[in-house]
């Protein structure tokens, strides 16, 4: 489903963040990212969906003949497929001022500009699936509270929905435990992991804490320096990682 090749970027910087980077995650695999602070991880993550401009290399997202190859494409196609790809971060990048709600359907509209959700009517089939994520993540009640009222837990709830309403193909996820405290986190980490199987959702999870990686998710890959050093299941990671 998500497929990078030799991907490679080095900053203006001169930091080679990532070096050739070689990755196939079928369909419905959950695949968590570990290696120390600035070995690449968040690098990987944005250059799948272009936050950050990879200087070398392809993503290629898809399977077979619908493969579409993304370093190559056009801003406005590039919009369309970045719509496949739902993007969950560590600090959850909510508009505070707005409600829960407004908040799941501005995923309707991609990444950008959800600014223009103030200004949106949303189809009542948007808020119907609005609705059903709200209740598969546990926030139902909550859907009329401001954004600024609720836990971290709650915050990463509406996170999930946002990136699920767009009904990706991909998941691409940032550190999304890092602000949480242990309990919460393992469980925003089952749901993420429960809803990708429920929707054979691909997914990159990058989390520092291996624990959690080896808890939740079917393949690990060690980052380091940019490259991959480790790609296996859980147990085939030792205990001194
Ligand atoms: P991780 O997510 O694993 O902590 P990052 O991808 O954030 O790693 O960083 C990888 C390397 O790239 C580090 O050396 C970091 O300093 C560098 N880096 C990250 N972002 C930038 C940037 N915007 N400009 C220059 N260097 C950067
Ligand atoms: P994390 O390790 O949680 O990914 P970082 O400290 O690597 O966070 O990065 C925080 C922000 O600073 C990111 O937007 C990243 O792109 C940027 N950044 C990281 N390292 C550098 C750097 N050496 N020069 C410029 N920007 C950087």
């Amino acid at each position: 489903m998500l497929r990078l090749q030799k991907l490679t970027k080095t900053y203006r910087t001169g930091d080679k963040a990532l070096n050739a980077v070689d990755l196939e995650i079928p369909k419905g695999q959950v695949l968590a990212l570990i290696g120390p602070s600035g070995a690449g991880k968040s690098t990987l993550i944005r250059c799948v969906n272009r936050l950050v401009e990879p200087t070398s290399g392809k993503v290629h997202l898809g399977d077979g003949e619908e493969a579409v190859e993304i370093t190559s494409m056009s801003s406005s196609r590039l919009r369309r497929a970045r719509r496949e790809m739902g993007m969950i971060f560590q600090e959850y990048a909510l508009v505070e001022r707005l409600t829960v709600m407004e908040n799941v359907l501005s995923g309707r509209l991609g990444y950008v500009g959800f600014w223009r959700s103030f200004l949106r009517k949303y189809p009542q089939s948007d808020v119907d699936e609005a609705f059903r994520l709200l209740d598969r993540v546990g926030l139902l009640e909550m859907a009329d509270k401001r954004a600024d009222e609720l836990s971290g837990g709650q915050r990463q709830r509406v996170g999930i929905a946002r990136a699920l309403i767009q009904n990706p193909k991909v998941l691409l996820v940032d550190e999304p435990t890092a602000s949480l405290d242990p309990k919460t986190s393992r469980q925003i980490m089952r749901l993420i992991c429960e809803l990708c199987a429920e929707r054979e959702l691909a997914a990159i999870i990058n989390i520092h804490d291996v624990a959690l990686a080896q808890m939740f998710c079917q393949r690990i890959i060690g980052l380091q320096k940019g490259e991959i050093r480790f790609d296996g299941s859980p147990d085939d990671l030792g205990p001194d990682v």
